[in-house]
C-alpha cells in the first residue's frame, strides 16, 4: 500500500469544478494585483479568525516580517521565541537586524514553556513569538501576561494553526498580530505561495497595509520604506473557494487523529499528541515520539509511507545563527524532541485502511526493536 505524508491531487480532485472557474474568472479579468478577490479574502479570514482585519501578504514568512518591520522592531533589539519551529520564524526576526532570543518548549506540546519566558526577557525585548506549532495553539494567556507586564507586543506565528481555538479564542486573535501562511501543505494551501496578517487595531492594520506596498502612501510617496508583500488576485480566488471547506478537512484531520490515538493506545513506545482540554488542534501534523526515530522512519519509507520530521534540528544549533552563542544542551527540551519526533500522514482524505495500515506499520517496528 502506499500513502503519501499529504496528497493534494486527492484534495484538488474533490474542488477542480469550483476551483478552474474561480481561476478562469481572475484570468477574464486580468486583475492580477490586489482587487475584489483580494479584499474578500482579507474580510474573510479576518471574520474566521475573530479578528477586525487581515492583510493578505505574499507568504507567512513575510506575515512575520512585516508584523516586525511595522512594528518597529530592528537593530539592537530582542524577540523572544521558540527554539523548536520551522526556520521562517527566527529568520523573520535576524532579517529586521534584531536578535532572536529562544525560550525552551514544553515536552507534551512542542509550545514555546511559558514559565521559560520570563527569564529571556532584557530591556532589550520588543516582543514574544509564540508559535502554534502542528496546529495546537500555545498556551496563550500567561504568554499574554508576560507581555503586558513589560509591555512587549506578541506575534502570533499561527501558520499551522489557522482555525484552531485556544479558551474558545482563534489562532491570530489574541496577539498583537496574527501571521497565516497558504503554503500549499497548510491546512489552508493556494497553489504557490501565500499569506496573511490578522491584527484587531485598525491602524496597526492599515499600517501594515502601507509597508505591503513599499510604504508607499499616496501612491509615490514613502515616508517609510516597506517592501513588496503582495498577494495575488489568483491566489486569493484559490483560497476563497478553498476556505469553505476549511472547517471539513480540519475535522476529517481530527477523526484521523483521534483513530490512531486508538490503534496506538496499546503501544507504551509511541508517545502520540497531547492536546489540553482548553484547545482545539486542527492537526496540521500528527506527531509522535517514538525510540530509534530514524531507523523507524526508514522502514516506513520502504513499507511505502510518506513522513517527515518536523524539525530534526532545533535552530539554536543552525550554522547560521552560531553568532548568537547558544550551544548544545542550551535547551533540552527541544533537542530531545527534535531526536524522537516524526510526522505521519493525517489528510481529511486519508481511508481508514491506510490509518489502519500505517499505525500497523509503526506497531510492527516498534515490535521488532523488543524482540532485537
Ligand atoms: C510554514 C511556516 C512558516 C512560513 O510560511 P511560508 O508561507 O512558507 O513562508 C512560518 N512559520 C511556521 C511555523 C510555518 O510552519
Amino acid at each position: 500500500m502506499n500513502v503519501p505524508l499529504l496528497d493534494l491531487k486527492a484534495q484538488y480532485a474533490t474542488l477542480r469544478d469550483e476551483m478552474m472557474p474561480a481561476i478562469e474568472e481572475v484570468m477574464e479579468a486580468q486583475w492580477f494585483i490586489g482587487g475584489p478577490n483580494v479584499t474578500a479574502l482579507e474580510e474573510a479570514i479576518a471574520d474566521y479568525s475573530g479578528c477586525a482585519k487581515g492583510i493578505g501578504v505574499s507568504s507567512g514568512t513575510d506575515a512575520l516580517l512585516i508584523s516586525l518591520m511595522t512594528l518597529g522592531v530592528g537593530e539592537g533589539d530582542e524577540v523572544i521565541t521558540t527554539p523548536f519551529t520551522f526556520f521562517a520564524t527566527a529568520g523573520s526576526i535576524w532579517r529586521t537586524g534584531a536578535k532572536p532570543v529562544f525560550a525552551d518548549i514544553e515536552p507534551d506540546t512542542y509550545n514555546i514553556d511559558p514559565a521559560k519566558i520570563e527569564a529571556a526577557v532584557t530591556e532589550n525585548t520588543k516582543a514574544i513569538i509564540p508559535v502554534h506549532l502542528y496546529g495546537q495553539m500555545a498556551d496563550m494567556d500567561p504568554i499574554m501576561e508576560i507581555a503586558a507586564r513589560h509591555n512587549l507586543h506578541v506575534i502570533e506565528d499561527a501558520a499551522q494553526s489557522i482555525g484552531s481555538v485556544y479558551k474558545g479564542r482563534k489562532a491570530g486573535s489574541i496577539g498583537t498580530t496574527g501571521c497565516f501562511s497558504f503554503f500549499p501543505s497548510k491546512n489552508l494551501g493556494c497553489n504557490g505561495d501565500g499569506g496573511m496578517v490578522v491584527a484587531n487595531d485598525a491602524e496597526l492594520a492599515e499600517k501594515i497595509a502601507i509597508y505591503r506596498n513599499h510604504g508607499s502612501q499616496p501612491k509615490y510617496f514613502h515616508k517609510w520604506v516597506g517592501g513588496n508583500f503582495r498577494l495575488d488576485a489568483l491566489q486569493a480566488a484559490a483560497l476563497l473557494v478553498k476556505l469553505k471547506h476549511l472547517d471539513k478537512w480540519s475535522d476529517g484531520r481530527r477523526a484521523n487523529g483521534a483513530q490512531y490515538n486508538e490503534l496506538f493506545a496499546d503501544c507504551d513506545q509511541v508517545v502520540t499528541p497531547t492536546i489540553r482540554d482548553e484547545n482545539v488542534t486542527i492537526f496540521n501534523q500528527y506527531v509522535i515520539r517514538i525510540p530509534k526515530r530514524d531507523e523507524c522512519r526508514a522502514f516506513l519509507n520502504e513499507s511505502g509511507i510518506g513522513c517527515e520530521v518536523y524539525y530534526p534540528l532545533s535552530l539554536h544549533q543552525q550554522e547560521c545563527f552560531a553568532p548568537l552563542g547558544y550551544t548544545e544542551g542550551d535547551f533540552p527540551v527541544s533537542e530531545q524532541a527534535a531526536k524522537e519526533v516524526i510526522a505521519l500522514p493525517i489528510y481529511s482524505e486519508l481511508t481508514d485502511e491506510q490509518i489502519q495500515y500505517v499505525a500497523g506499520k509503526v506497531k510492527e517496528f516498534v515490535a521488532g526493536q523488543e524482540i532485537s
